[in-house]
């Protein structure tokens, strides 16, 4: 079986074709500026051929006329004909309280897909031109929507809800959603194979160190808190999201001259990483200047650990165990520096660093970076959204 699987943002499409009896990618690509002068396809056969070129695409439709026209081309494709693929899974950001699992696309989950959108303005709507599109060029199979809010919907009210009048959530839908959950509920799953259990007796933290950094607390194969919150700025430092900050900053800036606006794109696109070190945003481009000697550099390396152990240590004490603290994403799986600093700053909770594993696990590889010996495991478990999305499509469209 054959699944495709798309990723749509603003201005960017991501996609993936797999052979699901292997799980292997046949294809893989992306269009970029999507909307905007001088659009970009490059697209990547599993063999590793590339192709790269200047592509005219208006908008997500026409791109992903192009992506199909690209897949079936005699030189750079790998279909002799569309109908090979027997599913398309997309990855939604949004599907509020109304989602809790992935899911066939119909008039109704379009319908919740659009009354999210109020809830990530910058996402859904984008998901949504990416799936009205596929569906024209890929019709009659199943389009399956995979959601990153949904494997946090087992949160239960007590980590949910913020402490503000329940008029803000019963009438304003303000609460606690969390995001990359495809992502934590992968590791999860990786996770409890790589450790012999079921994964409904696995207890874990796992850490998603991207350009965007969540933690999920999994107590019995179910998420029970996560770090983002209403929107992905809640939480961890990111690579240009601030995370926690106190509320009343946000009214202080507003009293200072600032604009809703200003402040909402400084806390989203210039803090974090990006704010503390005045330059970078980049994990590989930071650590360079820490070794430099760059003072700012290294203090924004340092609240970025600082801020993950400290939210280790609140999960640790709401988990009713922990198998294993679980590192992924960009960061989690290739920074050998940023692992060994939260590794040592464990220490009092009992993780002891093994430097020789740390570099073992080097370039997406899975396993422990503490030693045998060490009273909490920290593993590294690369994780495949892409590949989570396509499973949960085959599964769904197989039936
Ligand atoms: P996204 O959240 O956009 O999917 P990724 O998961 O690819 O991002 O993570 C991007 C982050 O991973 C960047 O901060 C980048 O510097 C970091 N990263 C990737 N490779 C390395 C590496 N070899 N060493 C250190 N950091 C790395």
């Amino acid at each position: 079986m054959k699944v495709f699987v798309v990723n749509c943002g603003s201005s960017s499409i991501k996609y993936q074709l797999f052979s699901m009896a292997t799980e292997s990618v046949l294809a893989k690509g992306i269009v970029e500026r999507v909307g905007q002068d001088g659009a970009k396809l490059t697209h990547t056969k599993g063999n590793g051929d590339r192709l790269q070129k200047q592509v005219e695409a208006p908008n997500h439709s026409a791109a992903l006329a192009l992506v199909v026209e690209t897949l079936l081309d005699k030189d750079a494709g790998v279909l002799s004909s569309i109908g090979e693929i027997e599913g398309v899974g997309h990855r939604v950001v949004h599907g509020g309280e109304a989602i809790s699992a992935s899911t066939i696309i119909d008039q109704r989950v379009i319908d919740i897909i659009k009354d999210n959108a109020r809830l990530a303005p910058l996402h859904n709507p984008a998901n949504l031109s990416g799936i009205e599109s596929a569906m024209a060029v890929i019709p009659h199979v199943p389009h399956v929507a995979v959601f990153d809010t949904a494997f946090l919907a087992t949160l239960p009210p007590v980590a949910y809800r913020y402490a503000v009048p329940t008029e803000w959530y019963t009438e304003h839908h303000v609460r606690r959603y969390g995001f990359h959950g495809t992502s934590h509920r992968f590791v999860t799953q990786r996770a409890a194979e790589i450790l012999g259990k079921s994964v409904d007796k696995v207890n874990l933290i796992t850490v998603h160190l991207g350009n965007g950094c969540s933690m999920t607390a999994i107590s019995g194969g179910k998420a029970v808190d996560h770090s983002m919150g209403m929107t992905p700025l809640e939480g961890l430092v990111m690579g240009t999201r601030s995370g926690d900050i106190d509320p009343a900053i946000v009214l202080y800036m507003q009293r200072e001259g600032a604009t809703a606006q200003e402040i909402d794109k400084t806390l989203n696109s210039r803090s974090g990483l990006l704010g503390l070190s005045g330059k970078l945003s980049d994990m590989r481009d930071l650590l360079e200047q820490v070794d430099a000697g760059d003072k700012n550099a290294e203090l924004a390396v340092e609240v970025f650990v600082y801020r993950i152990v400290k939210y280790i240590g609140a999960y640790h004490a709401i988990l009713p165990g922990l198998d294993a603290v679980i590192l992924t994403g960009g960061i989690g799986e290739n920074s050998l520096p940023v692992r060994r600093r939260i590794c040592k700053a464990l220490a009092r909770l009992g993780a002891e660093g093994d430097n020789h594993r740390n570099e073992q696990t080097r370039g997406g590889k899975a396993g422990a970076i503490t030693t045998d010996a060490s009273r909490l495991a920290v593993w590294v478990v690369p994780t495949n959204e892409e590949l989570m999305i396509a499973r949960d499509t085959a599964a769904l469209a197989g039936k």
